[in-house]
């Protein structure tokens, strides 16, 4: 069996999702089909969340502007007096009544409960279009399936319980084709979760690997991997194969094409993935597997990571930055789920360059301030450079003002302005 992806922007608007169907009809069965959230629905959400956590009530105007984007794309899939008319009255009250309860204390779990709705609506519309037009396909609840820890936000799989439920549910028969969400999933109460930003890519790999899939492809708006992002940067190259060692490492350090955790279930089966065009598919693309060589063909990669901001600690008295002080530095960096990408120590500091939250970033550098003196800069870029050269460097940081370079074996990092 073989497990397709398609992102948020693959399914933008209705055309993209005859696209879609046009992929699909003639994919091989069985078939699995993992769907995310309709263009920047998961972006609008994270703003109705934000308005609702802290009571303001500007979520009511961001709703209905969602709501008018998705009955648009069914107007134009389906006709007037459709049943999804109704299917989709009834999930918008259900968010609706949701954004009408008072907040918990935990934004996260508030988050999870509002956003994971972007999903639900993508693939209960793009389900019922593929049934009309002839591509018979049974829709699957993520959340009954992908069972996980109450990490709100940036939920860990229970891997046995998913894939027991996976196997029981997924089981092809009656029929060769599901249709299900990426990015969501529930906890053992049932709750929803999401499974950090971009995770649909991960949500496929999990139904890969617990199906022993043969092949995995994710239908992208660029057709492969590049050895920088296309958008930017013009010359950037495309691979025709990586390994899943180079892919997990570009990932890692914020290729935003593909999500870090996607690979390792995976590698884990021996399942390659391919990143193909969904506008271009004729174009080939990236083939990741167990390849022997990590790259090919082998050049520089540039990783740029944007919104980036570096914290500087330091004790107040001008004593030594110790053992103990890093591991409570550390431990409020993770308390507060952000995510630290490089970090320098000298004697008397320690530097760290982190991604921004809106919320939690806030909270850890009141945190911070409460052990030690705290400066920091907002709004930089992390680029990081596999393979580098000398050429590439000059480059990358020609006209930017450094704050902090690193170089190790195969990678260097400059946190620029
Ligand atoms: P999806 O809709 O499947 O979530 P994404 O938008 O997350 O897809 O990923 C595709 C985007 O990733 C492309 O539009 C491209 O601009 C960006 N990108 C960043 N780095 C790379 C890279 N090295 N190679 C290809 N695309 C890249
Ligand atoms: N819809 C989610 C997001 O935008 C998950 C994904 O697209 O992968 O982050
Ligand atoms: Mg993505």
């Amino acid at each position: 069996m073989e497990v397709y992806k398609f992102g948020g922007a693959s399914v933008h608007n209705a055309n993209n999702i005859r696209q879609l169907a046009k992929i699909v009809s003639s994919a091989p069965r069985p078939l699995v089909v993992v769907i995310s959230a309709m263009g920047k629905t998961t972006n609008a959400l994270e703003r109705i969340v934000d308005s609702y956590f802290f009571h303001n009530s500007d979520w009511l105007e961001e709703l209905d502007k969602l709501r008018q984007y998705h009955y648009s794309i069914a107007r134009e899939l389906f006709e007037y007096g459709h049943g999804i008319f109704h299917i989709l009255d009834s999930l918008f009250s259900r968010l609706k009544k949701q954004l009408h309860s008072q907040p918990s204390m935990n934004y996260d779990y508030d988050y999870d409960r509002i956003v994971h709705f972007g999903e639900l609506l993508s693939t209960t519309i793009i389900s019922h279009y593929l049934n009309d037009i002839g591509i018979k396909n049974i829709w699957i609840d993520a959340l009954s399936v992908i069972k996980t820890d109450s990490n709100y936000r940036q939920a860990n799989i229970d891997w046995d319980a998913t894939k027991q439920l996976i196997q029981e549910k997924i089981n092809f028969h009656g029929t060769d084709l599901y249709i299900t969400q990426g990015f969501i999933a529930s906890d053992h109460n049932s709750q929803p979760v999401t499974l950090g930003r971009e995770g649909s890519d991960f949500s496929a790999a999990i139904f890969a690997w617990a199906l022993d899939g043969d092949r995995m492809t994710v239908w992208k708006d660029v057709d492969g991997i590049y050895s920088a992002d296309p958008r930017y940067y013009p010359g950037a190259r495309r691979f025709d194969r990586l390994s899943y060692r180079e892919t997990i490492e570009l990932a890692y350090y914020g290729a935003k094409v593909i999500h870090p955790k996607t690979l390792k279930p995976l590698k884990d089966k021996s399942i390659p993935l391919h990143v193909r065009s969904f506008l271009f598919p004729d174009k080939g693309g990236t083939i990741i597997t167990d390849f022997a060589q990590d790259l090919e063909p082998r050049m520089p990669v540039v990783i740029v990571k944007e919104q980036q901001t570096l914290i500087s600690v330091s004790h107040l008295d001008g004593s030594f930055i110790t053992e103990p002080d890093m591991e409570l530095i550390f431990s409020l960096i993770n308390r507060h789920k952000i995510n630290n990408n490089v970090m320098q120590r000298s004697a008397l500091s320690l530097s760290f360059c982190v991604d921004y939250h809106r919320v939690h970033l806030p909270s850890l550098i009141e945190a911070l301030k409460r052990h030690f003196l705290v400066k920091y800069n907002t709004d930089l870029r992390l680029i990081t450079i596999r393979h580098y050269d000398n050429e590439t460097i000059k480059k990358m940081t020609a006209g930017k003002e450094v704050l902090l370079h690193q170089q190790s074996r195969s990678n260097a990092y400059f946190v620029v302005r």
